[in-house]
């Protein structure tokens, strides 16, 4: 049979207590010393008693303790503080360890540990499933377009039923953006974009993705200007295509009619960084924190036209090629999004 290594467990209220008894100890000792030593040096005539000296030394050693002591003391209180902002912000694969042996630390860092490890599991079961009845979703979805775009063309049809099969078309095609973007998501979680890596033209991209949303800026008789530097770049050209049509999508739709789009890519460093400015509302402070949250939507006025997942997509595929997406507001009005990712 294995043996139990012995460890001995302090707990915390015995620390505490030892540390306020050695402190105090240390403190009385060294002065008494430097008292008697001052006492010996100035020969007597010193000007203050030397019960002053002591008491004020001893102040002074005894707060320079406190505060080194206190800084290894709430160390893992800092850890722990640290690790539920990240579990607060998505990431459930943080561990603590303990190593100072105290019992209370100790308790905390194993029913933290088993927090995250049980809301990790909460989340793959919660997104494995959306993602799988998304994809049920897919099949019933298409049928109901592919009929509703049939019917759309038949003549015989009166002006009422027109409006409701467009109404129809108009309704299936956000159920199968939402599940298009839902499964994508689930795609990126599962790191499967990695696997498609190809060197082109990210420039050449980026002009494509302002050609396929010309209908929209048309419409709107948006004046676009466009700056971009020639750029290689190896990574999954699918996904990152995804990322300039949300941003530049957006910027589209939330510009007011005869607003303005700036494209701007450089090279510099080892870093590509791409930014898409707008004339629209720009973003408050509040939505700054979530806009890149799945389900966000800050503007009421425009929750027809989406779902609030293009921009959660954009920040995982812009992380899984270890880049970085931020946004903020422009002095003139309006924002900018800035994408920035490693030279490859
Ligand atoms: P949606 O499908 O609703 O556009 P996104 O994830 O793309 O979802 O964006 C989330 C929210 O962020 C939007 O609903 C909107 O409130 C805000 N937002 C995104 N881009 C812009 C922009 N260019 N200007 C102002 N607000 C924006």
């Amino acid at each position: 049979m294995k043996k139990k290594r012995f460890r001995f467990r302090f707990n915390l209220r015995l620390y505490f207590t030892l540390i306020v008894m050695a402190e105090i100890g240390i403190s009385v000792v060294v002065a008494v010393i430097l008292g008697v030593f001052l006492n010996l040096v100035a020969k007597g005539n010193i000007l203050l008693p030397l019960t002053v000296w002591q008491i004020l030394l001893s102040l002074l050693i005894g707060a320079s303790i406190s505060a080194l002591l206190g800084k290894w003391f709430f160390g893992p209180i800092t850890q722990l503080s640290d690790a539920m902002k990240k579990v607060a912000d998505g990431d459930f694969s943080v561990r603590l360890t303990a190593d100072k042996g105290i019992r209370e630390i100790e308790d905390i860092y194993a029913n933290f540990n088993l927090m995250a490890k049980d809301l990790g599991a909460t989340e793959i079961l919660q997104t494995d499933f959306v993602s799988n009845v998304s994809h049920e979703f897919k099949t019933p979805i298409n049928a109901i377009e592919g009929y509703a775009t049939l019917l759309q063309g038949d003549e015989n049809l009166s002006p009422e039923m027109v409006q409701y099969v467009e109404k129809i078309l108009f309704n299936t095609k956000r159920l199968s953006g939402l599940v298009g973007n839902i499964l994508l998501l689930s795609k990126v979680d599962n790191q499967v974009i990695q696997s498609r890596v190809s060197t082109f033209r990210l420039d050449e991209q980026i002009r494509q993705s302002v050609v396929l949303l010309e209908p929209k800026w048309e419409e709107k008789e948006i004046e676009f200007d466009v700056d971009l530097e020639r750029v290689e770049y190896t990574g999954d050209e699918n996904m990152l295509m995804h990322v300039w049509n949300n941003i530049i999508g957006n910027a589209i739709k939330f510009d007011p009619p005869g607003g303005y789009v700036g494209i701007k890519m450089k090279q510099r460093d080892g870093e590509i960084t791409v930014t898409v400015e707008d004339s629209g509302p720009g973003v408050d402070e509040e939505a700054k924190k979530h806009i890149f949250d799945r389900f966000y939507q800050a503007d009421s006025s425009h929750k027809e036209e989406g779902n609030g997942l293009g921009l959660a997509l954009v920040k995982r595929i812009v992380d899984a090629n270890k880049g970085r997406v931020t946004v903020e507001n422009r002095i003139g009005g309006g924002c900018r999004f800035t994408v920035v990712l490693p030279r490859t």
